[in-house]
């Protein structure tokens, strides 16, 4: 395994640094202004994208592009750290056409679309003219076992019916947002394989019969674009509008959910790195007790145990997109799943020790600390939580142990037999 950046990636990481530097961060209070007022920041992200766009900074994530789409070819590994600089601003991804969930949508349509679909919904996803949510998760049900899902997507002539109701489906309230990818039972029969029952079908948020309901909060922090509670009621969509094959939806859902996760892992690493800047920053202007903070062990124990845990989890999600680009997404599912755990619980570890740091400042809007935390709590359930992922590596364990069974049996000391020489 060789992590060491390629000349082309290191190119990259200069020319994305310079472009956050020069664009991104000097509009960070404007973007923060506008959107607690209650705006979607459209045109200063329409105009910062336009830039990257033409600086070819665009569609980074998408390892398999094809000619016909506009983007810049990486593999995952050369990808990792260029989402790690983005996450430092957490809006920013959007600039770079980047950001969850579209890249898992466009993903998805990448592999599955028929050449209509792909006309009409990627490629101006792939050109960041519109964006995308999907609605998994339902209020109604326990939503890490899709199994579950009861939203109904029924066959009636050359149209699909949809009924239900989903949750936190974010982006839902983003004005560019066109359509979401709704996955819903289309085989009602109970007794039917529960992993071929559910489907994937594109619903456009203007087809008469969608509905966000609301907006929620997340730890009492509101997203501009929301994290949305939508109704479905006797929504009437094309057949053409299905995604792959009737019962699909679960080879579907994993195809989507292994890169996005990895991204969002990226990204939090970028994230976590500028909680521990901050820390060390403030720990060398703050003064108690005739000290600097940064003069107390305890304080020291949290700097440098952040940074070894940052440096760990980074080795690891490297290692994750590594195994992907090496031998398939299918392959590198443990890794994935351990990567997930990793820094989503790295993101809370050492962003608490940042705010402490700061004193109640840091609970307050004037750091982006709270913001940090609130979104490392968060990822603590988006794309599967913490327990559904260590299920994923205990099975993979004791599959192999199972496979060995009986090997570490040389291992094991007996006990001398009495009275033996
Ligand atoms: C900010 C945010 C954004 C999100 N965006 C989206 C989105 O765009 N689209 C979407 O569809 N969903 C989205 N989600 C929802 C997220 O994917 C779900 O919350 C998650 O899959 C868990 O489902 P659930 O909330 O129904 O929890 P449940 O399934 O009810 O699980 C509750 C708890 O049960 C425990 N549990 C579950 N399985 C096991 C197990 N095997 N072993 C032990 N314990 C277990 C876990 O502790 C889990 O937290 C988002 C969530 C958040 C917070």
């Amino acid at each position: 395994m060789d992590f060491e950046f390629t000349p082309r990636v290191q190119e990259l990481r200069s020319r994305l640094e310079l472009f956050m530097e020069r664009h991104v961060i000097p509009a960070n209070i404007e973007w923060h202004r506008q959107a607690e007022g209650g705006t979607y920041p459209l045109a200063l992200i329409d105009e910062l994208k336009e830039r990257a766009k033409a600086e070819g900074l665009w569609n980074l994530f998408l390892p398999t592009l094809r000619d016909d789409e506009p983007g810049t070819r990486l593999t995952n590994l050369e990808y990792a750290p260029l989402a790690e600089i983005m996450g430092r601003i957490p809006w920013s991804s959007e600039v770079f056409n980047c950001s969850a969930p579209d890249t898992g949508n466009m993903e998805i349509l990448h592999l599955f679309a028929t050449p209509e679909q792909r006309e009409r919904w990627l490629m101006p996803l792939l050109n960041g003219e519109i964006r995308s949510c999907i609605g998994i998760t339902e209020p109604d049900v326990a939503s890490s076992d899709p199994t579950n899902l009861q939203t109904t997507i029924r066959r009636e002539g050359d149209t699909y019916v949809i009924n239900g109701r989903k949750w936190f489906t974010t982006g839902a309230m983003h004005p560019r947002v066109k359509f979401c990818i709704v996955m819903g039972l289309s085989d009602e029969r109970p007794d039917a394989d529960p992993h071929a029952r559910h489907s994937m079908v594109i619903v456009p948020m203007d087809a008469p019969g969608v509905k966000v309901v609301r907006n929620l909060a997340i730890l009492n922090h509101h997203s501009p674009e929301g994290h949305c509670e939508v109704t479905f009621s006797n929504v009437r969509v094309p057949a053409a509008n299905l995604l792959g094959e009737e019962g699909a939806g679960f080879a579907l859902a994993q195809a989507r959910l292994g890169p996005g996760r990895i991204h969002h892992c990226m990204r939090t690493i970028g994230q976590c790195e500028v909680a521990l800047e901050l820390m060390c920053e403030r720990a060398l202007e703050r003064k108690t007790f005739g000290r600097y903070l940064a003069d107390y062990a305890n304080v020291q124990d949290w700097i440098a145990e952040s940074r070894i845990e940052i440096d760990q989890a980074r080795l690891l999600t490297l290692r994750a997109a590594w195994t992907m680009d090496r031998f398939g997404n299918k392959a590198a599912r443990t890794d994935v799943s351990s990567i997930k755990i990793v820094a989503a619980r790295l993101q809370t570890k050492v962003t608490d020790r940042a705010i402490q740091v700061f004193g109640a400042m840091g609970l307050t809007p004037d750091t982006p600390l709270a913001y940090l935390y609130t979104w490392g709590r968060a990822l603590r359930f988006i794309d599967g939580p913490d327990e559904v992922h260590l299920r994923t590596v205990a099975r993979a364990e004791i599959k192999k142990a199972k496979e060995n069974r009986g090997a570490m049996a040389a291992y094991l000391v007996p006990p001398h037999p009495a009275g033996a020489e």
